[in-house]
């Protein structure tokens, strides 16, 4: 599993869409329910903290009322700032935006929180009818004309200029928004593109619900004990739970990345590994009710013609525009420089596995099912450091103590717990934030870190309320998710090294959120371009491998002792290894995105698509994209990822370079640069361009080299 990659903001749409129009001062309670039947939903927040999110009083029926009334309210105080007869200024126009939308804004991020980590069938028919509703509701704010003209007025206006730099740039950014989506349109064209945006919602809706429905329906079943054969006890235990859990007999191994990787690194079942394989990378594509292919060539056609009526020459050129990129070429011109020594990578990888292959006296080719396993066996003969050797130093709890130890060195936080906050599933946790030296209250850190039916796989993060001062002094609310398995009960969670990294990655999201201070909340934490937003995270994962860290947390489950200096120098030796692999089953899948996008409006048949594109860019044949098109997630169950999967890597570029200035100076906890990344980078959020940020913070530009060297090519 490479973390690198994995892990995503997942910024569900209907939080984007909120955060992105920020509408209305939420003083009348225009779409409050009837008063026999309250609906909490549409109440203020309350409680302590200036009010939590009220997760233990959510019902499925709820939300669409709630979400009726709250898109209703929002319209009419758009209604309101765009028939304002006063003159248009930046308070009475885009400040006056800032502050629309709240009640909007509340429920969005309750009914956020359970179409990703709650969505249970009844739950999905509401997102089925509410998908393409709230996809209008957008575009009914984005094509108001009197609305836009205003913001049109502010843009222009000589006032501009006297407004200081976060005004200038959130005028800026509200004007590009609203042409982006349309403003200037003529009517017909803005009836069609509502009509393309309702449909894409139907469809995006219908993707992730398809590959939600075979990851979770979907399993191999072992009933011999034989046929576990090289599985450590940790795999063999998750699996027993998922037959128990599904009243199966036996083991299975459930079709998500969290229960395939492991069984496809350690099984020694060559038919099983390839049988699970199969099952895996099958997901969306099995010609049945829940396949994804004509739903693709769907979204491909919609996207395509939305472009052109947009006047973009491709979905790629209208997506990446506003990203640090700019162009697909400088996104496409980065990825193509980093695949060719990938690539050779791979070759050698390859031929070190054949080698042992040949040594155990086996004539076969190394398969896609394969790599995991005898990468394994390569990294204990190689380097001798066996990865279940790591694991008993690697406990969840100690893991959490240790992320919440490096904010506190790096930017003087400390996480209390908060005991009584309401959650929406009795797994969750949550911790208060506040500052070391003068205890000032920052935020609430909640923390959801198990699988479960109806959790979308994979780690993110999500805010639930972003830092701002429009609205007075409030609570800044972020999230850390994740799928591990729960493990026996009363013994500690063992975790991966590639796990214990991907929670610094998200916890790096949270920190971007938790630094931010800024005073308009659509400029706030991590509200910045997608190719610059995994900057802050990727960036914390290198504080998991810091001695400091390693000799307070790393510690045995059992005798409680750190883990040994030799085996994190054999940690450390293999940092570099494995790294073809893992780029080139990144990369590969997002130089197919942004193919994809570049086609316009021809049809596209997704299969025959990924076997020509793989086929043109030399895809090795031993290695199998990490995200087929029939259940890539990223770029079909929203616009925010596509053609912006690249973004990994281009923000993997920043990270890289901006690790040195900590090595360059005295080390990854130098107070110094640690101030000036917390200025720079953590505090500014989207107040000003992130190439400029960037340069704040390294004193140049970044360099494509440390990544090469981070990754051990040769560039
Ligand atoms: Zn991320």
């Amino acid at each position: 599993m490479s973390n690198n990659w994995k892990p995503m903001l997942l910024a569900t749409a209907v939080v984007a869409t909120v955060a992105l129009l920020v509408i209305g001062n939420m003083s009348s309670r225009a779409g409050s329910a009837k008063a026999a039947d309250p609906n909490p939903l549409l109440s203020e927040w309350t409680g302590p903290f200036g009010g939590l999110p009220p997760f233990d009083q959510v019902k499925v029926e709820y939300f669409k009322p709630a979400l009726e009334a709250a898109m209703a309210e929002n319209l009419t105080e758009i209604d309101k700032i765009a028939n304002d007869s006063a003159p248009p200024t930046f308070e009475n126009t885009i400040v006056a935006l800032e502050k629309a939308g709240q009640t909007l804004d509340r429920v969005g991020t309750v009914y956020a929180v359970w179409q990703s980590t709650m969505s249970s069938p009844d739950f999905q028919v509401v997102q089925r009818e509410m998908a393409p509703k709230l996809a209008a509701f957008s575009d009914k704010i984005t094509q108001n004309e009197k609305l836009f003209n205003r913001i049109e007025t502010v843009y222009n206006s000589p006032e501009k200029k006297k407004l200081n730099g976060e005004q200038q740039r959130l005028v800026w950014l509200d004007y590009t928004n609203f042409v982006r989506s349309g403003a200037k349109l003529d009517a017909k064209s803005k009836a069609r593109l509502t009509e393309i945006n309702q449909q894409l919602a139907t469809l995006f809706t219908k993707f992730s619900n398809n590959v939600l429905w075979e990851e979770g329906n979907q399993f191999v079943q072992i009933k011999n004990e034989a046929d576990l054969a090289g599985l450590p006890p940790s795999v063999r235990d998750a699996a027993a739970a998922a037959a128990a859990e599904k009243k199966q007999e036996g083991w299975l191994i459930i079709n998500t990345r969290s229960s395939v990787e492991p069984f496809l690194t350690f099984s020694d079942r060559r038919d099983l590994r390839e049988k699970v394989w199969r099952m895996f990378i099958m997901r969306g594509d099995n010609g049945d009710e829940h396949d994804n292919n004509a739903t693709i060539t769907q979204i491909l056609q919609l996207r395509a013609e939305r472009a052109k009526l947009l006047g973009y020459q491709t979905h790629a050129h209208w997506r990446v525009e506003n990203q640090m990129a700019k162009t697909p070429e400088r996104a496409m011109d980065l990825m193509m420089a980093v695949w060719k020594p990938a690539v050779q990578r791979v070759h050698e990888e390859v031929a070190d596995m054949q080698a042992l292959v040949a040594k155990e006296g086996a004539t076969f080719q190394i398969a896609p099912w394969d790599y995991r396993y005898y990468m394994e066996r390569v990294r204990k003969a190689k380097y001798d450091l066996d990865q279940n050797e790591v694991k008993p130093y690697l406990q969840l709890d100690k893991l959490r103590e240790a992320i919440h130890w490096v904010a506190g060195e790096l930017f003087n936080f400390k996480f209390t717990p908060a005991p009584n906050v309401p959650v929406a599933h009795p797994d969750i946790k949550v911790w208060e934030v506040s500052d070391k030296t003068t205890g000032k209250h920052i935020g609430l850190w909640y923390f959801d870190p198990f699988a479960r039916p109806g959790k979308r796989s994979g780690a993110w993060m999500n805010a639930y309320r972003s830092q701002e001062r429009v609205n007075g002094e409030i609570t800044t609310i972020v999230s850390n998710n994740a799928n591990f398995v729960k493990g026996k009960p009363g013994e500690p969670l063992l975790i991966s090294w590639d796990d214990a990294s991907t929670m610094f990655h998200e916890f790096g999201h949270a920190l971007h959120g938790l630094n931010s201070n800024v005073t308009y909340p659509s400029l706030s934490g991590t509200a910045v371009a997608r190719d610059y937003v995994e900057f802050p995270s990727q960036l914390m994962e290198h504080w998991l491998s810091t001695p400091q860290v390693l000799q307070k947390f790393a510690l045995h489950y059992q005798t409680g002792k750190p883990i040994p200096q030799e085996l994190v120098d054999k940690i450390n030796r293999t940092k570099t290894f494995n790294q073809g692999f893992a780029t080139v089953e990144y990369l590969a899948a997002a130089i197919l995105d942004m193919k994809l996008h570049l086609v316009g409006d021809k049809k596209i048949d997704a299969r025959q698509f990924e076997k020509e594109a793989l086929a043109e860019i030399g895809m090795p044949k031993e290695i199998v994209l990490r995200h087929r098109l029939p259940h890539f997630l990223h770029v079909f169950s929203s616009d925010s990822y596509s053609a912006g999967y690249y973004s990994y890597l281009w923000s993997d570029v920043l990270t890289a370079d901006a690790f040195g200035a900590f090595t360059e100076a005295g080390g990854p906890y130098d107070r110094k640069v640690a101030d000036r990344l917390r200025k720079s980078i953590f505090s500014v959020g989207n107040t000003i361009d992130p190439a400029e940020a960037y340069r704040n913070f390294r004193g140049r530009d970044p360099k494509v080299e440390a990544l090469m060297k981070k990754r051990g090519f040769s560039s």
